[in-house]
């Protein structure tokens, strides 16, 4: 109920604060059997925060998987509107990679990373019924928890799909600059594909840890240029590699950028479904992990 809520996050106190998104913010809490939760906040009066609390709570009610993230319940009591998630204490994949957390991931922990969201969408897409299209997939919606396990998270986005919907026009374009899928954009048809493109752009920041935009450079197309360079090493690619990645002995990165490049062709039609990611990914950990 709202008063538990309430007191499991010290009157959604400062402190208890974790994050905050367009909606509202994110607090720590303490259920009373001791489970761990965060717990997302819409703000009062904020109508489109309505709708996408709505379209979370049914998508996410229908999902259960080790890579999606869990929904433990929600609140809408006294005019507040509140969403329970379990808590993943090691926060978002984009906090890991920009130095923000204590979280370091090296190369084999970054494989791991990129499996485990790729399942994690892979399910989404093919095993939920109806499927899901995620549509904002993005390094800061992909949150680790005590394992270090990826799982995807915010579905406030997020748009099921029956087969006579699919690939249909949608009136508005919605994502995130940097990640989102240029045929997407242009054709405004909705496909799983476009997920596959931003998990592309996820996999090269696994590499470089770098933004998908950073001083008005994209990294698909700084990576696409740097690829040209077929015979150095790593493609030429040392340049925007991370150093973590960059130093890790017998490094074998053919097959795993050769894969984000896959993913980020600028055809939907080009590029893998989200199990085949998983297949290769299993592949490339099988010989490198
Ligand atoms: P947005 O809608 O802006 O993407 P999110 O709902 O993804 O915002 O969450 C905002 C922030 O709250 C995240 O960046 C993350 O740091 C934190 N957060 C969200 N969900 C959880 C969770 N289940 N466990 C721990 N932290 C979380």
């Amino acid at each position: 109920s709202y008063d538990d809520l309430k007191k499991c996050t010290n009157n959604f106190s400062e402190t208890n604060e974790i994050g905050s998104g367009g909606y509202g913010k994110v607090y720590k809490g303490i259920l009373p059997d001791g489970k761990m939760v965060a717990i997302k906040r819409a703000q009062q009066g904020s109508m489109q925060g309505g709708l996408e609390f709505k379209t979370e709570i049914e998508l996410l009610s229908r999902v259960h998987h080790k890579n999606v993230v869990g929904l433990v319940g929600f609140c809408f009591e006294q005019g507040e509107q509140m969403l329970v998630y379990e808590f993943m204490p090691n926060g978002t994949l984009r906090e890991s990679l920009s130095g923000r957390s204590e979280i370091h991931l090296d190369w084999k922990r970054r494989l791991r990373v990129a499996l485990g969201s790729a399942r994690g969408l892979a399910y989404l897409h093919e095993l939920a019924n109806p499927p899901i299209i995620h549509r904002d997939v993005k390094s800061s919606n992909i949150l680790l928890d005590e394992n270090l396990t990826a799982k995807v998270a915010d579905f406030g986005l997020s748009k099921l799909v029956s087969d006579s919907e699919k690939g249909h026009v949608s009136t508005q374009v919605k994502g995130t600059l940097g990640y989102l899928d240029p045929e997407y954009y242009m054709t405004q048809q909705l496909t799983e594909k476009s997920d596959v493109y931003s998990f592309g752009v996820v996999m090269l920041e696994l590499i470089t840890s770098r933004q998908p935009i950073e001083k008005g450079k994209y990294i698909v197309r700084e990576v696409r240029r740097l690829m040209n360079k077929r015979d150095e090493e790593h493609y030429g690619l040392k340049e925007v590699m991370d150093p973590v990645v960059r130093t890790t002995p017998n490094l074998n990165l053919v097959g795993f950028v050769e894969l984000a490049m896959q993913c980020v062709e600028e055809s939907g039609a080009e590029r893998p479904t989200m199990s085949e990611v998983v297949k290769a990914l299993e592949t490339i950990l099988q010989n490198d992990g």
